[in-house]
């Protein structure tokens, strides 16, 4: 048995029609500014190239205009408009419901009036960036909540309607599954399951006197139940994605940096490898080319280091190495860069050192390494350098084959000293 149609008001059909026209019209720019925004981050443009449609400047100022300048804030919007987009379908199928007198014009008013409330409460929230200070900016948790209630008030008035409810709850919740957290949705879906159970109970006791009205009831119920527990499993199984996923990024960031070090690093002492030292070389070079200054190299070599491995073994050559080059490093400056060359050879650079200062620099490390107990076994280690000036108007190699001639002198002169380029050798 169906009631007779609730026929409108001259007035009440004028309302009505007003109301239509709105929504229909809210719901046409949201879905504009929403499908603008997707074609600007889409790669493919299959079917947007036409000229009437919002081109990249538009799609900007239209979200500046509506969201907000920061890019956050219009990542969060479009979600909200989407979840708007959905709202007003379902409020325009509740006034068609009522323009076609299959519902009741005032409980429809009163439904209409509330939701438009909410959406304009949680826009103005959104609009003035008050989201930014809540917990969850997104208000992903409130607004699948309220939708919830509305989709429930819905079913409750929406006569022949009402399955498109539970249709648009279903789109909600699918929404839900990859925007709002694990445990938003089981509280939505918990709402649901209360909300709905309630208003089928209501329903149903409505239609108790329609033929299967009740029954027809249950079957929804059973329906939503099994909505819900599909939602709840897939929720689970998303959460166990998004966790494998994560972990697969920490491992992932953990082996890239390992990569960079061992790319970069010298693996004995943990100084620059030849490789690094190369580019940090030619970026002192271009610094020096602009704003000029003198920069000066070293070119370190252990001295005997051949009898240090054969009489101890390798393992204390290492050791005697890593020893060395912690001692070299605390001699020098923070600006300054020590990196293992090779075998036993370091390099070293001093920005806005000359040669002169630079070779003081290394006295006095040679100094350090006579006073302190520094080496396994209580080897006495020494080393010569050779020390040149970096060539702003030459090439790198150039400057390291001066330092090289520079050692090699300095060895020639008896070893445990340093020299200079194109200067005699030092005595010590
Ligand atoms: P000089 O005073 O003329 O430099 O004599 P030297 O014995 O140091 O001669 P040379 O520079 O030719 O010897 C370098 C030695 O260093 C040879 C090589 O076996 C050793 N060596 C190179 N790399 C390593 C390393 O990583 N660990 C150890 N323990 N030894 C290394
Ligand atoms: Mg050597
Ligand atoms: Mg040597």
């Amino acid at each position: 048995m169906q009631s007779a149609p609730l026929l409108l008001s001259g007035e009440a059909a004028w309302t009505q029609t007003l109301t239509f026209t709105v929504l229909f019209s809210l719901l046409i720019l949201i879905v504009v500014v929403v499908l603008a925004g997707w074609r600007e981050r889409s790669h493919h443009r299959p079917f947007f190239e036409a000229r009437w449609w919002p081109n990249a400047l538009w799609t900007r100022r239209l979200d500046v205009l509506l969201f907000s300048a920061d890019p956050e804030q219009q990542i969060l919007g479009r979600r909200f408009a989407i979840g708007v987009a959905n709202c007003l379908a379902g409020l325009l199928a509740l006034n068609y419901g009522t323009w076609q007198g299959v519902i009741d014009p005032h409980r429809c008013v009163l439904l209409t009036q509330a939701a438009m409330a909410v959406i304009v409460i949680l826009y103005a929230v959104f609009r003035t960036g008050l989201n930014q200070r809540l917990a969850d900016p997104s208000m992903g948790g409130v607004a699948t909540a309220l939708s919830v209630v509305f989709l429930a008030w819905g079913y409750l008035i929406g006569g022949p309607g009402r399955p498109v409810a539970l249709l648009l709850l279903f789109v909600i919740l699918m929404f839900s599954i990859f925007t709002s957290t694990t445990r938003d949705l089981w509280r939505a879906s918990a709402l649901a399951a209360v909300a709905f159970g309630w208003v089928m109970w209501q329903v149903a006791d409505e239609q108790r006197h329609i033929l299967h009205g009740p029954e027809m009831q249950l079957v929804y119920f059973l329906m939503l139940m099994l909505m819900l527990v599909s939602v709840s499993l897939l929720v689970g199984q998303l959460a166990r994605l998004r966790e494998t996923a994560r972990s697969r990024r920490v491992e992932l960031a953990k082996a890239l940096q390992r990569i960079q070090e061992l790319a970069t690093q010298d693996e004995l002492t943990g100084l620059p490898n030849r490789r690094h030292m190369l580019e940090r070389l030619s970026q002192a070079q271009t610094r020096q080319r602009r704003h000029g200054g003198v920069t000066s190299v070293a070119l370190v070599d252990v001295d005997h280091f051949k009898t240090i491995n054969d009489r101890h073994g390798h393992g204390v050559g290492d050791e005697v190495l890593r020893a060395l080059s912690g001692v070299m490093q605390k001699g020098l400056r923070e600006s300054d860069t020590l990196a293992r060359w090779g075998g036993e050879e370091f390099l070293m650079l001093f920005p806005d050192t000359t040669p002169q200062d630079a070779m003081a620099v290394l006295q006095r490390i040679q100094q350090q390494l006579t006073q302190a107990a520094t080496f396994p076994a209580g080897l006495r280690v020494t080393f010569s350098a050779g020390v040149a000036a970096l060539a702003s108007d030459d090439s790198l190699e150039h400057s390291i084959t001066l330092a090289d001639t520079a050692l090699y002198a300095a060895k020639a002169a008896g070893r445990n000293r340093v020299c200079v380029a194109s200067l005699p050798a030092q005595q010590d």
